[in-house]
C-alpha cells in the first residue's frame, strides 16, 4: 500500500487546513444540476472540522485557461456545498491568512476557482508557496485531478504536512486492491471506441493480470489483426500491428487475451437497427459490429467465476444504443452479482464506464466505481500520479 499520511494521522486541533478538493460539477442556469461530487466530499470536510480543523477549499471549476471568468467562478457551488455539509460556507475571492485566522474557528472556507490564474496549470512555485501561506496543513481529497502536476495538487503538497483526505484515501485503498497487490487471478475487461487511446492501458494491464478480455470497438482492430473481415465496423486498420504486439506481450507474460468468438452486427449505427448474431467470419461488408453476442458473455462469466479480482473500463458495444447494451449489461450484472457474494472484488471506472454500469444498475454491487476520469486510465497505464507521488513520503 501507497505510503501516505490520512486525517488520521494529523493533529488538525486550531490548525488551518488547505484542502484540495474537486467539485467540478455540472451547472445549468446558474444551478448545480449533479451534486455527487460535493456530495462524496462532504465527509473529508466534516472530519476536519470534527477534528478541529478549519477548512480552507481549493479547487478548479471549468476550462477558465488562466483568466477570471465569471462564468466559472466557484460561487455557484456555495448552496449545494452549504447543504451536503449543513452549515455556512464563506466564499472568498483573493484569499490572505489574516482573513482566514480572524474567520470562526469552525468555519469552512471556500477559495475561488484555483485556475482563474496560470499558475495553477504551471505548477508555478510562487502560486504553490502563497497556497501553503494559507494554512498549517495540506490535505488533497481530489483523486481525480491527481494526474495533474498543479500548484494546488502537487506544489504545495510538498511544503507542508500533507495527508489523503477519505476519498482519495478510498480510492487508493481500492486501487491497490485491483493492480497493487491483488488478490489473483486477475480479469480486467477494456471496452470503448478506440485502441488508440488506450494502447499504455492494454501494455501496462497484460503485464499485470492474468486475463485480458477485449470488447467493444477496440476488439474489432484486435479481430482485423487476427485476419478476420470486420465489415464497416469501427476499426482502426492502422493499429493491427500494434494489435498484434499486445498479444504477443500477454503470450510472453502469461496473461490470456479474450476476444469475442461471436458478435452482434447492423447495417446502421442506430437504436434498434435491424440486427443480427453471427460468427466472426459472417460479418457482411455493409455490416457493423456493435455489441458481443452470448457465447462471448458466457464465456466472460466463466472468467468472471474464476477471478478473485477484476477491474474493468469501458463498455462491451454501443451500449448507449439498445439493444447493443446486452453484452455490457449482462457482463456486468455477471460481475456485480459474485462481487455481492463477495467472492470477487471489482473495481471500474474511467470514461464511459460509469453510465454503462449505472445503466447495468450494479453500481452498488461493485467493491469501487471510480468517478474519476483521466486519473483513473493513467493509473491503469501504470503511471505514476503526481498528486499521489508528492503525499507520499511525508
Ligand atoms: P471509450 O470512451 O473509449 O471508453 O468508448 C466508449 C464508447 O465506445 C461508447 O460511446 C460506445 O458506444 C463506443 N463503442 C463501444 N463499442 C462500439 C462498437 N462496437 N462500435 C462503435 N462504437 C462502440
Amino acid at each position: 500500500m501507497a505510503d501516505f499520511k490520512t486525517l488520521d494521522d494529523m493533529d488538525l486541533g486550531g490548525k488551518v487546513v488547505v484542502t484540495r478538493i474537486d467539485i467540478n460539477v455540472p451547472v445549468e442556469d446558474g444551478k448545480v444540476t449533479d451534486t455527487t461530487r460535493i456530495d462524496k466530499v462532504a465527509p473529508t470536510i466534516l472530519k476536519i472540522l470534527e477534528k478541529g480543523g478549519k477548512p480552507v477549499l481549493l479547487a478548479h471549476f471549468g476550462r477558465p485557461k488562466g483568466q477570471p471568468n465569471p462564468d466559472m467562478s466557484l460561487r455557484v457551488t456555495v448552496p449545494s456545498l452549504e447543504a451536503a455539509l449543513g452549515k455556512a460556507v464563506t466564499f472568498v475571492e483573493r484569499p490572505d491568512r489574516a482573513t482566514i485566522d480572524a474567520a470562526p474557528s469552525d468555519a469552512v472556507i471556500l477559495v475561488e476557482n484555483t485556475r482563474f490564474t496560470a499558475m495553477e496549470e504551471a505548477n508555478d512555485p510562487q502560486m504553490a508557496g502563497f497556497l501553503a501561506s494559507l494554512g498549517d496543513v495540506y490535505c488533497n481529497d481530489a483523486f481525480s485531478a491527481a494526474h495533474r502536476a498543479h500548484a494546488s495538487t502537487e506544489g504545495v503538497a510538498k511544503l507542508l504536512p500533507a495527508c489523503a483526505g477519505l476519498l482519495m484515501e478510498a480510492e487508493l485503498k481500492a486501487l491497490d486492491a485491483a493492480l497493487g497487490n491483488p488478490n489473483k487471478p486477475v480479469l480486467a475487461v477494456v471496452g470503448g471506441a478506440k485502441v488508440s487511446s488506450k494502447i499504455d492501458l492494454l501494455k501496462n494491464l497484460v503485464s499485470k493480470v492474468d486475463a485480458l478480455a477485449i470488447g467493444g470497438g477496440m476488439a474489432n482492430t484486435f479481430l482485423a489483426a487476427r485476419g478476420y473481415s470486420v465489415g464497416k465496423s469501427l476499426c482502426e486498420h492502422d493499429l493491427t500491428d500494434t494489435a498484434k504486439q499486445i498479444e504477443a506481450n500477454a503470450k510472453a507474460a502469461g496473461c490470456d487475451i479474450l476476444l469475442p468468438m461471436d458478435v452482434v452486427v447492423a447495417k446502421d449505427f442506430a437504436a434498434n437497427a435491424p440486427h443480427r448474431t453471427c460468427g466472426l467470419d459472417e460479418v457482411a461488408d455493409d455490416e457493423m459490429i456493435l455489441d458481443a453476442g452470448p457465447q462471448t458473455v458466457a464465456i466472460l462469466a466463466s472468467a468472471l467465476d474464476v477471478a478473485n479480482t477484476l477491474v474493468w473500463n469501458g463498455p462491451l458495444g454501443a451500449f448507449e444504443l439498445t439493444p447493443f447494451d446486452k453484452a455490457t449489461v449482462q457482463a456486468a450484472q455477471a460481475a456485480g452479482t459474485r462481487c455481492k457474494s463477495g467472492a470477487l472484488i471489482a473495481v471500474a471506472g474511467g470514461g464511459d464506464t460509469v453510465a454503462a454500469l449505472n445503466h447495468a444498475n450494479v453500481s452498488q454491487d461493485f467493491t469501487h466505481i471510480s468517478t474519476a476520469g483521466g486519473a483513473f486510465l493513467e493509473w491503469m497505464e501504470g503511471k505514476p500520479l503526481p498528486g499521489v507521488e508528492a503525499l507520499k513520503g511525508q
